[in-house]
C-alpha cells in the first residue's frame, strides 16, 4: 500500500487540528468520567480511521504501516485510549481481508472500514493470556455450522462493538494444541452477551469486557478462510501490524511526556529561574527526547519493513519492547518535572502515566517481545 507524500501530509494535519480543536479540551472530562466518547467515534469514522489499513477494494483508505503508525502516535500523544477504538478494530478487519474467502471480504469488509459495524479481536481468556493454546472456549460442529461455549475476557471494544474475531478450539484433542484452533467472525446476536465491564487503572473511556458465549451458534461461512485449524497461524498473523500498532502508541505516549515536562519546565519557576534551567531538570529532559526519538526511529524503521513486505518478527518487536518501556520511563520522569502539579488531576501527565503501562501488556507482554526477538537474532545467524 503506498501514500503520495503530499497526501500524508494533508492527512497528518487533518489530524493534528482535529485532536487539538476536538480531542485536547475534553480528553480529561472523558477520562475522569470513563465515558464512551461518541461524538469522537463519529469523528474517527468520517476520517476514514476504522478503514484506515483495509484495502480501496473493500472500502478502506489502503494506508501504508508507516503512515498508520504516525496518525497513532499523534492521536497517542494526547489520548492513547481513543486509538484503541480503532486499533482492535483493524486487528479483526486485517483476519478478515488476510484469510477470509472472498465472499467473507465482500461482506464484512466495506461495513468494517466505514465504522457502521465496529469490533475488535477475541482471543483472550481467564486461563490463556501469553499461552493463547490453553484457551478453552469450544465450537462444535453442527450440520449447519458450530455451536459455541465459554468466556472471553479483556476484550476492548466489547460493549460497545458488535463483530470480533473470535479464536476457538475446533478440536480440543488434537496435538500440538494449535492445530485444534479456528478463528471464527463473531457477531453479537442470541447467546453471544456481555459478562461484564472491566475497571482499569488507565486506558479508561475504551470498553474492555468479558464475553459469554452460551450455545451460541454460528453458520459455517463465518469461519475465517472456511478451513478449521488455522486459527493460530490467523490471529498471529496479525500481530506484527498489531506490535506495530502498540509501539506508535508508545511513542505517542512518550513524545507527549516530553512535550508536557518541556511546557512546564519552562514555567514554573523555583530560585529565581525556571526549572528548565537547572541542570538535574535538563538532564531528564534530554534522555527523555533521547528515549522518545529512539522509540519512533525503531518504530517507523519496523513499519517501512513491513511495508516493503519484509517479516519484522524482531523488529516490531524490538519497537514494541522499546516504545512501550520508553512511554513507561518518560510519563514518571514528566511527573517528576511537573513535582506536586504532577500527581493532580488537573494535569494531563497523571493520564499518560496511568496509560502507559498498557502498552508493555498488550500485542505480546514485553517478556515475550525479549524471547521473540532473542529467537529471531538465533535464526537470522543461522541463515
Ligand atoms: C486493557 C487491556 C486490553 C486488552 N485487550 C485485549 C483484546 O482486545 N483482545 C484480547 O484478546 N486480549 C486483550 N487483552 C489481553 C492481553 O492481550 C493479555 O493480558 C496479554 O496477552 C497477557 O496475558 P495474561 O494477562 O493472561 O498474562 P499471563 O500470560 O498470565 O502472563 C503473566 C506474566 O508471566 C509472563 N509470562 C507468561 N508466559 C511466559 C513465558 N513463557 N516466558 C516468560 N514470561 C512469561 C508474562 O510476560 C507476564 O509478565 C487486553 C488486556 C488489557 C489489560
Amino acid at each position: 500500500m503506498m501514500i503520495a507524500q503530499e497526501d500524508e501530509q494533508a492527512l497528518l494535519d487533518t489530524i493534528d487540528r482535529w485532536v487539538e480543536k476536538d480531542v485536547r479540551p475534553v480528553v480529561k472530562k472523558f477520562d475522569h468520567a470513563d465515558e464512551w466518547p461518541e461524538e469522537l467515534v463519529a469523528q474517527m469514522a468520517d476520517f476514514g480511521l476504522f478503514g484506515a489499513t483495509v484495502s480501496p477494494a473493500y472500502g478502506g483508505l489502503g494506508l501504508p504501516a508507516e503512515t498508520y503508525a504516525k496518525i497513532v502516535m499523534k492521536i497517542s500523544a494526547v489520548w492513547m485510549s481513543i486509538t484503541g477504538i480503532f486499533n482492535s478494530h483493524l486487528m479483526l478487519c486485517l483476519a478478515i481481508e488476510k484469510f477470509g474467502t472472498e465472499e467473507q471480504k465482500q461482506h464484512w469488509l466495506p461495513k468494517l472500514a466505514s465504522g457502521e459495524l465496529r469490533g475488535g479481536l477475541a482471543l483472550t481468556e481467564p486461563d490463556a493470556g501469553t499461552d493463547l493454546q490453553a484457551l478453552r472456549v469450544t465450537a462444535k460442529r453442527t450440520n449447519t455450522g458450530y455451536i459455541i461455549n465459554g468466556t472471553k475476557t479483556w476484550i476492548s471494544n466489547g460493549i460497545h462493538g458488535s463483530v470480533f474475531a473470535l479464536l476457538v478450539k475446533t478440536d480440543t484433542d488434537i496435538e500440538p494444541r494449535h492445530k485444534g484452533m479456528s478463528l471464527m467472525i463473531a457477531d453479537k446476536r442470541e447467546g453471544f452477551t456481555v459478562g461484564r465491564k472491566l475497571e482499569k487503572l488507565g486506558y479508561q473511556s475504551i470498553d474492555s469486557a468479558e464475553l459469554v458465549f452460551d450455545n451460541y451458534e454460528l453458520p459455517a461461512n463465518q469461519l475465517i478462510g472456511e478451513t478449521e485449524g488455522q486459527g493460530f497461524y490467523q490471529a498471529t498473523g496479525g500481530l506484527e501490524l498489531g506490535r506495530i500498532n502498540v509501539a506508535s502508541r508508545g511513542v505517542g505516549i512518550a513524545e507527549g511526556a516530553l512535550r508536557l515536562a518541556v511546557d512546564y519546565a519552562k514555567l514554573r519557576k523555583t530560585f529565581g529561574k525556571p526549572i528548565a534551567e537547572h541542570q538535574a531538570i535538563q538532564l531528564k529532559l534530554a534522555d527523555m527526547a533521547t528515549r522518545a526519538q529512539a522509540a519512533r526511529l525503531l518504530t517507523l524503521d519496523a513499519a517501512r519493513k513491513f511495508d516493503s513486505g519484509q517479516r519484522v518478527d524482531m523488529e516490531a518487536g524490538m519497537a514494541k519492547y522499546f516504545a512501550s518501556e520508553a512511554a513507561l520511563e518518560n510519563s514518571i520522569e514528566s511527573m517528576r518535572v511537573h513535582g506536586a502539579s504532577g500527581y493532580s488531576k488537573e494535569y494531563d501527565i497523571e493520564r499518560l502515566y496511568r496509560d502507559a503501562p498498557l502498552t508493555c501488556i498488550g500485542e505480546g507482554t514485553n517478556e515475550m517481545q525479549r524471547i521473540i526477538i532473542a529467537r529471531q537474532l538465533v535464526k537470522r545467524s543461522e541463515a
